[in-house]
């Protein structure tokens, strides 16, 4: 095949990106911008590119790379990130290298040796490092074809992810005016967007936005009860053995979460700031590396994160803006293929959040601010309507419904809950905004309790006028309430629930309060996506599982042999399309996603005795 000729001598110049897309990447098309972004930044422009998570960035500065003189330099945040992108390069024979502080020194010559006589594609250094005057004397000498800067909203000093060094990296325009630059990212808001620009004076490049769609991932916000169980049912019923991500807020929960999942015979794994650096690092790579793992983390748990088939992500508790659920949720399915992000929601996340932030040091301006975003992120949790209408309107990005999420799939049915609504308003008015739901829960259905007697509530007019609706009917409507403004825990007092100026409209009669109605099937269970997906018509042909598994058997094997992670082999959609058309013939495999022509090489033969083996 033509790819060993390719790579000995410097890529022809006739080599089109297509043609480099097809048979060094194995990808028959290109996705949204990236022909035109590759063919931006091949001709020397300067790109800022705003992509979601698996949109594709790589490509966007991998084939330029291939495609220009001399080497591209990465500059990425994270080692074990390009340790695992240099893998999968080399796998489909690109002549790429990283420089950081894993390496020993003669190690690190060879790697700078290569980089001066023009032996590399690709570079992937560390900012620190890139910053150095050694290092910038070396890329004087050597030939750049481009810089790529991954992660650029690492420059933004008020994001999530701010990384000091970046702020240096102006210093490549200065120094190197005439060699292109393209700084990719994929959080989307208008402030970091221009803050990347300034800082990296990319003034003059061209912008391209990405739809932030992710239309592989299901979205789904369900009520919780018992947050566990319903996340080892969701866990069992939707995603056995897959691997996954579960966010709790608190160290500790995360520590008896993942203790609990073990018991249940999940192969769960904590990890947080509080645990020791090695105990990290070492959950983080088995993560990476092994099939199936689960693990449990609060939100420290997120950038090194490069891992393309992570099946699910799942929220025990409420994040606190909508930027936030959707950067965490949008770590599942990478790799475009089905993904699901689940969250269980309950009043008493509401309360938590709020109480946060009314204690939290800032003062009335940042608070407002904050309460704005968990106002939005509260309504995307109470939408009776299209949750990816919902997240997308909030990030600018007009769309319709979308037939992946649990309100599309499964329209909630609403109620009248005027009248409850005002029983339960009256009920915390009468018993003084001193009490909690689960007492007024009890006030409102009658139930004699220790404190109904002790505080005189069992003499309330208030007392059992909402024995109609069940104990789980109440928790939903106060919550909903609470969501809604209706009412508000007031933090210095345990959380005991107030009125609010939204309140006395209701309580006269002069709105009416529509709510979602749990979906309750039989056992009292709220239904999982597979019982959904079973009622939906649009599910994707079922791959032959026996295939796929032997499939499975055969990556962990040969990654394992040579200390790669599984999906730098191939990935899961890779190996599904495999176990779907169970190919004859080399030719057949070479036109499945995934495959260029190194791994056919290296891997065909192998492929097509383990599928006609037996
Ligand atoms: P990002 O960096 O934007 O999160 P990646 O560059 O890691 O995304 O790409 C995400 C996934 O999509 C990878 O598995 C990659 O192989 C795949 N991919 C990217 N471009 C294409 C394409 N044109 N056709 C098929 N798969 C693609
Ligand atoms: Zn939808």
């Amino acid at each position: 095949m033509c790819l060993i000729s390719l790579r000995n001598i410097a890529v022809p110049p006739t080599s089109s990106p297509l043609h480099l897309l097809t048979t060094v990447f194995g990808h028959p098309a290109f996705r949204g911008a990236q022909a035109e972004i590759v063919t931006h930044v091949t001709s020397g422009g300067d790109a800022l590119v705003l992509m979601p998570t698996g949109g594709g960035k790589s490509l966007c500065y991998q084939l330029p790379a291939l495609l220009r003189d001399g080497t591209a330099l990465v500059v990425s945040p994270l080692i074990a990130l390009m340790q695992d992108q240099v893998a999968a390069l080399k796998q489909v024979g690109v002549r790429a290298a990283f420089l950081n502080s894993t390496l020993d020194g003669r190690e690190a010559n060879a790697v700078e040796r290569a980089l001066r006589s023009g032996e590399l594609d690709l570079l992937y250094v560390a900012p620190e490092r890139l910053m150095m005057p050694r290092m910038l004397e070396l890329l004087e000498e050597s030939r750049i074809a481009l810089f790529a800067i991954d992660e650029a909203h690492c420059v933004s000093q008020w994001g999530h992810d701010f990384r000091p060094e970046y702020l240096q990296l102006s210093v490549l325009h200065e120094r190197f005016p005439d060699i292109p630059r393209i700084a990719l990212t994929a959080t989307a808001d208008p402030q970091t967007r221009d803050e990347i620009v300034l800082r990296l004076a990319l003034d003059k490049a061209r912008v391209f936005v990405s739809s932030f769609d992710r239309p592989n991932i299901r979205y789904t916000i369900v009520d919780k009860n018992e947050a566990r169980a319903q996340l080892l049912r969701f866990i069992q019923e939707d995603h056995a053995g897959d691997a996954g991500i579960v966010y709790c807020l608190s160290r500790k929960k995360v520590d008896e979460t993942a203790a609990w999942l073990k018991t249940q015979g999940v192969r769960a794994l904590p990890y947080h700031a509080g645990m020791d650096t090695a105990a990290r690092a070492k959950h983080q790579a088995r993560f990476q590396q092994e099939d199936g793992i689960v693990v449990v983390a609060t939100i420290a748990f997120g950038m090194g994160i490069d891992k393309p088939d992570v099946r699910f992500v799942a929220h025990l508790d409420l994040p606190k803006s909508i930027e936030g659920y959707y950067q965490e949720t949008g770590r599942a399915g990478r790799d475009g293929t089905p993904a699901d992000a689940w969250m269980a929601y309950g009043l008493g996340d509401v309360v938590q959040q709020q109480r946060m932030i009314d204690m939290s040091e800032g003062g009335e301006v940042f608070k407002r601010v904050l309460r704005t975003k968990l106002d939005a992120l509260l309504g995307l949790c109470e939408s009776a309507g299209c949750r990816r209408v919902r997240l997308l309107d909030y990030f600018g990005e007009p769309s319709v419904a979308c037939g992946n999420c649990d309100n599309c799939l499964d329209p909630p049915q609403t109620w009248d809950a005027t009248d409850a609504a005002r029983k339960a308003l009256s009920c915390i008015y009468r018993t003084g905004q001193r009490f909690g739901a689960v007492h007024l829960i009890d006030v409102l259905r009658g139930k004699t309790t220790d404190r109904t007697t002790q505080w005189g509530h069992n003499k309330l007019t208030v007392f059992g006028i909402g024995a109609d609706l069940d104990e789980a009917m109440w928790r939903n409507v106060f919550r909903q309430l609470v969501a809604l403004g209706y009412a508000r825990p007031d933090h210095e007092a345990y959380g005991a629930l107030q009125l609010t100026d939204a309140s006395r409209p209701v309580l006269k009669g002069e709105v009416s309060v529509e709510m979602r109605r749990v979906v309750v099937v039989k056992g009292g269970k709220e239904k999982t996506a597979k019982a959904r997906r079973g009622a939906s018509s649009s599910s994707a042909a079922q791959p032959n599982t026996a295939l796929l598994d032997k499939l499975k058997d055969w990556r962990y094997v040969e990654a394992q042999a040579q200390s790669v992670p599984a999906f730098v082999i191939f990935h899961d959609s890779t190996l599904a399309g495999i176990a779907a058309t169970n190919p004859k013939t080399l030719d057949a495999l070479a036109g499945i996603s995934g495959i260029g022509a190194k791994k056919l090489d290296r891997y065909g033969k192998a492929i097509l005795e383990l599928l006609h083996s037996t």
